[in-house]
């Protein structure tokens, strides 16, 4: 029997993080400072457990691992994709990730790291980190050697629904007040450039400079998405991104349609309104995976998805 797989997400305190996963998204969180719902993941830092049928009770890693044919029998022994969302109440540090030889050769066989956000939601004078102003290597060493990060570090405004595909090597940090939902490799290897010199606890957090310069492009290139969108009666979908890793669309449903399913799996995320999926009900805050074997489904109500696949 085939069947929807619905996650229990996972939740994370963080000093810059804040309540909006509770009073936006309805979730029980630990505590005011909560900064990520981990919401499809299968990450041992964050592994979420299916709520509904066969499986409910178990993690998404073991059913990964015993039952591929959901999947699509993908190789590999590392479920492939994250879905985060953040709510940053402060500036998040600034960061960059590895590539996956990088992260391969110095972080015990782990994953690089790419990412993709759609803002959910930030203030009105909204801003970003994407990008640096360093020409080359030797400028990027000496601008952080002098400290001259606000000449360094390129900041951008931003406004709801934008989207940033952020590779690896690419400086990225998410300012005070936005909520972003986040699609990545599943990876947690990040290394930190910069933390505005912040104290926790009396000290300043640890940076790791030296992999940053590693692994940081010079020049930084702006990689803009081509979109592509799909305009029908009761729904439109938008490409957001596709690259080697991942696929993700905006699906605006404003009706009833029938969908096949035309990748070994999809990860759904309801961002806004509700609507069902079949016979269950859905609404923003919910997350499921559709699997292999669940061919077609029709999507009714009102609502924006986040539809991610390989
Ligand atoms: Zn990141």
């Amino acid at each position: 029997m085939s069947e929807l797989l619905f996650m229990e997400p996972v939740f994370k305190e963080a000093i810059w993080g804040g309540e909006r996963l509770h009073t936006e998204y309805g979730y029980t969180i630990p505590s005011d400072h909560t900064g990520e719902c981990w919401a499809i993941s299968a990450h041992p830092n964050g592994d979420c457990t299916i709520k509904n049928g066969t499986y409910a009770g178990k993690k998404l890693s073991q059913v990964f691992g015993e039952h591929r044919e959901l999947f699509g029998g993908i190789a590999g022994d590392k479920f492939p994709l994250l879905v985060k969302i953040i709510d940053a109440k402060e500036d998040l540090s600034i960061q960059v990730h590895p590539d996956d030889s990088y992260a391969s050769e110095h972080e015990n066989g782990a994953l690089g790291k790419t990412e993709c956000w759609l803002i959910l939601d930030c203030k009105e004078d909204g801003k970003i980190v994407v990008g640096h102003h360093a020409k080359d290597k030797s400028q990027l060493e000496q601008m952080i050697d002098e400290e001259r990060w606000n000449e360094l570090i390129n900041v951008q405004p931003i406004k709801k629904d934008d989207f940033f595909q952020i590779t690896p090597g690419t400086v990225h940090a998410i300012k005070a007040g936005t909520l972003v939902l986040e699609t990545q490799q599943s990876s947690d290897i990040t290394y930190r450039l910069y933390d505005y010199d912040r104290l926790q606890n009396g000290k300043k957090r640890d940076l790791h400079i030296k992999q940053s310069i590693d692994v940081i492009n010079c020049p930084y290139i702006d990689e803009i998405a081509a979109t592509r969108v799909f305009e029908q009666p009761t729904y439109t979908r938008k490409e957001l991104v596709t690259c080697d890793f991942y696929t993700v669309d905006k699906v605006d449903i404003f009706g009833k349609s029938l969908f096949h399913l035309d990748k070994p799996f999809k990860l759904v995320s309801v961002i806004a309104g509700s609507g069902s999926i079949d016979e269950h009900s859905i609404k923003k805050g919910d997350h499921f995976i559709i699997p292999s074997d669940y061919t077609s489904y029709i999507l009714d109500g009102d609502m924006q998805l986040i539809v991610s696949s390989l």
